[in-house]
């Protein structure tokens, strides 16, 4: 089985798009603010936005399942208010939902969390419960910088964000690390904000005892780990000589996904980091969408760089492509075993 850990619902119709919209302009006016109802996506509409989109590449790349989550950029914690923040995270997630309802065996459901800048990370618990033990969602995206590019909150190792990491332990579901739009122009958002925090938050982890205080937290770094696996000799001496202890010990807590455009790059990450720490993942259809000239192939298809790795035998394959995502989402493993997979 092939499972992809990393797919965002960037099909959503206009109208879905056009409900945020309105719902920021009146994001001091909850009299006249659209209602929660009106952001309820139909079914026909899923489906029309699912089968000509992930669903259709699914099949084409020959992958099975894929977790999925509201699209990342349209997360935007920085927009609106922690109101506005809230009740975005639950129709974002709702209709999350709904497609892994009329695609239980296609999808499985990964929530965004209603985080503000000015609010305490711990306000999100009450959405992350909900998703996990009243629907089923198998993990979370969590916004290192919901300033969008400020970066003026705490590093997510301060204490400010520890009771999130609690609720994370209990409910046994890992967080992907993932950041939303970008609004400093410094940083475009798919090209620089997501991979800068990708390491940004690596290096937040190696200079802290996070995982001392938390033995069974799991965060998965997208986007191939940023620039993580590319300076691992780098990060290896810092840990050294900062905390005096080996990185190699942050991997029983850290993965890393394939959305890495390339085959050299795929072929570094997989040689760089053990095969156990690595989850097949494509983000599609994301951030790159068009097709390589010198491949004809598109950019995002990770499975065909993977396919390719000469270093890589079967067992490894499997790790990635089923085994470790089974590992790092228990609840995903549970989902799929209940339907006989
Ligand atoms: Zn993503």
């Amino acid at each position: 089985m092939i499972i992809d850990c990393h797919g965002h619902f960037t099909t959503a119709p206009k109208s879905f798009r056009d409900w945020r919209a309105k719902q920021i302009g009146f994001a001091d006016d909850p009299v006249n603010a659209p209602k929660k109802e009106e952001a309820i996506l139909t079914d026909d509409q899923i489906r029309e936005a699912i089968e000509n989109g992930q669903l259709k590449l699914q099949k084409e790349r020959g992958s099975d399942l894929a977790l999925f989550s509201p699209i990342a950029g349209l997360m935007s914690h920085h927009l609106g208010n922690e109101r506005t923040s809230l009740e975005w995270a639950e129709v974002s997630n709702n209709n999350v939902y709904q497609v892994t309802e009329l695609y239980p065996d296609n999808f499985a459901p990964v929530c965004q969390l209603p985080q503000s800048p000015s609010a305490p990370p711990k306000n999100c618990i009450p959405e992350l419960r909900r998703c996990v033990e009243e629907l089923g969602f198998v993990g979370c995206n969590l916004n290192p910088d919901p300033t969008g590019g400020y970066w003026t909150g705490k590093p997510m190792t301060d204490r400010e964000w520890y009771p999130l990491y609690e609720a994370l332990v209990d409910l046994d579901v890992p967080a992907m690390i993932h950041v939303a739009a970008s609004c400093n122009c410094n940083f475009h958002g798919t090209g620089a904000h997501y991979l800068n925090a990708d390491t940004s938050v690596f290096m937040q982890v190696l200079q802290s005892d996070l995982f001392k205080d938390f033995p069974t937290l799991r965060l998965v770094i997208p986007h191939g780990g940023g620039a993580v696996p590319y300076h691992w000799g780098r990060y290896r001496g810092m840990s050294l000589e900062i905390m005096m202890r080996p990185l190699e010990g942050l991997l029983d807590n850290i993965f890393f996904d394939t959305c890495v455009y390339h085959q050299p790059g795929v072929e570094l990450l997989t040689k760089v980091i053990p095969t156990d720490n690595v989850l097949f993942g494509s983000e599609m259809i994301g951030a790159v969408r068009g097709k390589d000239p010198n491949t004809g192939h598109y950019f995002d298809d990770t499975k065909r760089y993977l396919d390719a790795c000469a270093a890589l035998d079967d067992q490894d394959r499997r790790k990635i492509f089923e085994t470790n995502a089974r590992r790092v989402y228990p609840r995903l493993d549970a989902r799929l075993r209940s339907r006989g997979r």
